[in-house]
């Protein structure tokens, strides 16, 4: 439902929940975050229920300066803990708002490969798939240009990796998203709304659009991953 990212901001966990909290009025049923830690290590925080419900939650070891952030509209598995998102499979760490609407089959090719999934959503085969690149040898933006190929449905996404601090990958079909730069940290957002008063200027992705998300600024790919322009305007001044 909610989407919020932020790529080399100290302390951006707070950041993330703040972006939760102006996306509330969207309606929702659980809240998430995820956060590469300084210590190098990713972390996630999930609860059911409300933004306020997911801050008794937080530890203050969920911290570090890259992380994505997510409210849940269940659509498929219960709205729980398990099922919140990020969904970490390995090194991956991801939220998505939509429907993958092809992730049974999917989930039953993942499964007969040997890997196990611990929740019921859609969602969880993009993790699976993202992590099953890597551990193949792709670089991130290849593993995610090979994941969106593999995905039917429509979605808007956002990942981190462990061992890839400062970067958060994104991408659009069906579902909005933008990315954002502000003062040496990137954005990304499913509304501007999230993150405005951190972001000076946006790129409203096109559909179809995979984006680069680094402290110093964002690189937009087309679904062969080539580099696309897009214009960067300013962003709107917070309310
Ligand atoms: N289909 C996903 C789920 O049920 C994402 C729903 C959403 O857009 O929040 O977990």
């Amino acid at each position: 439902c909610g989407i919020v990212g932020v790529a080399g901001r100290a302390n951006a966990e707070t950041v993330l929940i703040e972006g939760l909290r102006r996306l509330e009025y969207r309606g929702y049923d659980s809240a998430g975050l995820g956060v590469h830690c300084s210590d190098g290590r990713l972390r996630r925080a999930r609860a059911p229920g409300k933004v306020s419900a997911l801050e008794t939650v937080m530890r203050p070891e969920v911290s570090g300066s890259t992380g994505i952030a997510h409210t849940r509209w269940a659509t498929h598995g219960a709205p729980t803990e398990a099922n919140a998102h990020p969904h970490q499979a390995g090194r991956v760490c991801l939220v998505h708002n939509g429907i993958i609407e092809n992730y049974k089959s999917l989930r039953a090719e993942l499964v007969a490969c040997g890997r196990r999934f611990a929740s019921e959503t859609d969602t969880e085969v993009v993790a699976q798939l993202l992590d099953r690149e890597l551990d193949g040898g792709a670089d991130p933006k290849a593993a995610l240009i090979a994941t969106l190929g593999r995905l039917e449905g429509a979605f808007a996404l956002a990942a981190i990796i462990e061992g890839e601090p400062g970067l958060v990958l994104g991408a659009r079909r069906g579902a909005p998203l933008v990315a954002a730069v502000g003062d040496g940290a990137s954005f990304l957002a499913s509304d501007i709304m999230a993150i405005t008063g951190e972001a000076r200027s946006v790129i409203y992705l096109h559909e179809g659009d995979a984006v680069i998300v680094r402290p110093a600024g964002v690189e937009v790919l087309n679904a062969m991953g080539e580099v696309v322009d897009r214009p960067l305007v300013p962003a709107p001044a917070s309310m």
